[in-house]
């Protein structure tokens, strides 16, 4: 794994600084990846594209925060910069302002935002800890990512097998499953295959 400079970026609302982490290279190596796409890989940390300030509560995009200046990675956080703060995840209560305060601009981004949270409801449904509300949310959610995400990438083609697998649309799923084209590892979708078949609805490791 090798870090990029470090740049640092400003609230979009109050002056709150944080360092926003770039890597030139990273790998897989020792991660662990999930039917519905979430991964986690030591070697190649994710970085979050939306944060909640904790300042000043502010949900904004990191692309849109003001750059405040660039430190290189040897200096790892320049002195100046010393009480920058990490970037850190939203929590789903936030995510789930994100959605009431309608802060995406674009298709993709309010995908995004219903990804993280589908996610997080997908860790807590394997454990079975989902409430009644959450599980309402959970079914509220995943059919308004059905009615965004479009088939036109392999990606997108097991997202929404992945959703329909979830809600139980098990016809649907493998339907989706079979339109991958022969590119795609037969591995892969020969578990998910099984998976339709078992009626599982849950997330599985890949
Ligand atoms: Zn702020």
């Amino acid at each position: 794994m090798l870090p990029g400079p470090n740049e640092i970026i400003k609230c979009t609302n109050c002056d709150c600084l944080y360092v926003k982490r770039t890597l030139l290279s990273g790998n897989t190596f020792g991660g662990v990846s999930f039917s519905d796409g979430s991964a986690f890989y030591p070697m190649m940390p994710q970085f979050p594209k939306l944060i909640s300030c904790s300042e000043c509560d502010t949900l904004f995009w990191v692309k849109d925060a003001p750059l405040i200046g660039t430190c290189e990675w040897e200096d790892d956080i320049c002195e100046d910069w010393q009480n920058a703060m990490e970037l850190t995840f939203p929590l789903i209560e936030e995510y789930l302002l994100a959605i009431e305060q309608k802060i995406y601009k674009s298709i993709d981004e309010e995908v995004y935002i219903r990804i993280q949270i589908w996610w997080i409801l997908n860790g807590l449904r394997n454990k079975g800890q989902l409430t009644q509300d959450e599980n309402f949310l959970y079914i509220e959610n995943s059919l308004r990512l059905l009615e965004l995400v479009k088939p036109n990438i392999p990606d997108n083609i097991l997202i929404i097998a992945e959703l329909y697998r979830n809600l139980g649309r098990f016809d649907e799923a493998k339907e989706m499953v079979l339109q991958l084209n022969d590119n795609f590892p037969s591995d892969i979708k020969q578990k998910f295959l099984k998976h339709i078949k078992n009626k599982n609805t849950k997330t599985f490791k890949l």
